[in-house]
Parts: C-alpha cells; sequence; structure tokens
C-alpha cells in the first residue's frame, strides 16, 4: 500500500527544536498541558503511534502510564461529546515535562510553541501543514474521523489491534476536531 510522504512531520519536529534554540526555551510550566488551557484532541492514527510507543516501553513504566490514562479519563468523564473538555494530560510529568518524546508527540501539541519571549501559541499553519497529513494517513489506514481526547484516543489504540476503525460517523463538530482548529491557547508562561 502506497503512504503519501511524510515530508512535513519531521520538519515541524525539526521546527520544534529551532524554536527552542533561537525564540525562547520552553519553560516547562504546563499550562499548555493542564486543564487551565488544554483541550487537545488527536485522530486515531496519532494515538496509535503513541500506543505503538507505550508498547515499547518497559512493563512497570508502561502499567503507569496507563493507569494515568484511566484515572484522567475517569476524573474528567472524559469524552463529554459535542463539547470540548479541558483536562490536564496523563503524560504530564510531576517536573511539568511531558512523557512522551518528541517524534511521538501528537501534532497539536508539536505546534504549540513559545512564540516571544513571554507567549506561547498555536502555530496555525505547522498544525493544518501536519494535520492535513495526519487526516490523509488516517484515511488510508481505514482508522474513524473523529478526534479524541488524548487519554481517551489513546486507551482505544492499546485495547485492541483494530480498535479504532469504525463505521460510526465523526461526533458533532466542535471548535477543536470538526473544523480542524486548533485551541486558542496563548497566554504568557
Ligand atoms: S505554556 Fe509555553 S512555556 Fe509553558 S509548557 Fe507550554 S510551551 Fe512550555
Ligand atoms: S502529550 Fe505531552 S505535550 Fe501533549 S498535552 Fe500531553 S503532556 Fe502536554
Amino acid at each position: 500500500m502506497t503512504r503519501p510522504a511524510r515530508s512535513q512531520r519531521p520538519a515541524l519536529e525539526r521546527h520544534v527544536v529551532w524554536v527552542q534554540e533561537n525564540v525562547r526555551t520552553c519553560q516547562d510550566c504546563g499550562l499548555c498541558c493542564t486543564e487551565a488551557h488544554n483541550a487537545a484532541e488527536i485522530l486515531p492514527v496519532e494515538a496509535e503511534r503513541v500506543a505503538e510507543h507505550l508498547r515499547g516501553l518497559p512493563p512497570g513504566e508502561r502499567r503507569g502510564l496507563v493507569a494515568r490514562l484511566e484515572a484522567t479519563v475517569k476524573h474528567y468523564q472524559l469524552p463529554k461529546r459535542g463539547e470540548l473538555v479541558r483536562y490536564t494530560c496523563s503524560f504530564l510529568q510531576k517536573d511539568m515535562t511531558c512523557a512522551l518524546p518528541l517524534t511521538v508527540k501528537p501534532t497539536v501539541c508539536l505546534s504549540f510553541n513559545p512564540l516571544t519571549e513571554d507567549a506561547c501559541d498555536q502555530e496555525s499553519e505547522w498544525f493544518h501543514r501536519v494535520h492535513d497529513e495526519c487526516e490523509a494517513d488516517n484515511a488510508l489506514r481505514g482508522f474513524a474521523s473523529e478526534r479524541l481526547p488524548i487519554p481517551v484516543a489513546v486507551l482505544r489504540a492499546l485495547s485492541s489491534s483494530e480498535p479504532l476503525r469504525t463505521e460510526r460517523p465523526p461526533r458533532p463538530s466542535s471548535p477543536n476536531s470538526g473544523k480542524r482548529r486548533p485551541p486558542s491557547r496563548r497566554f504568557r508562561p
């Protein structure tokens, strides 16, 4: 099966490193990952990337992260259909860094960066450029098109070998799903 060229995702990963070196280092304040601002939703193909990473971790580490995913879903009662729900991401560590490596993080996370000395925000152009590739890959692999909160999507990806294929129609559009618009989260860290 022919896959679309994936030139944009590595370019975004390089861009994140460039931002860190040339604009401002992420101060790991974690605000973009906590319930204060985070309502990130991802496609099944992105969840599968995270799930594949988790499957490769030592069993104890994997079990710990899965327990955190389950606790987050329960605590915030994710997903609430038809509305965006803010939640503190399960992958946010105690030191406020992300447990996922750059090569695994969802697009919505990679494209949220320090823009100036005192503000962070979504870089929409980067988001849409990479997300378009994700959508194409998602469709090619026969996954459902609905976007779900990160913990819900990753648990589904982990739960079976083909957990994400579904005939269900996408849920009603929300500012962060149907329109593929990343959440606006500009703020001072
Ligand atoms: S808000 Fe900005 S500084 Fe804080 S964790 Fe997010 S990207 Fe880093
Ligand atoms: S995956 Fe990482 S960067 Fe993205 S919201 Fe969760 S903790 Fe933050």
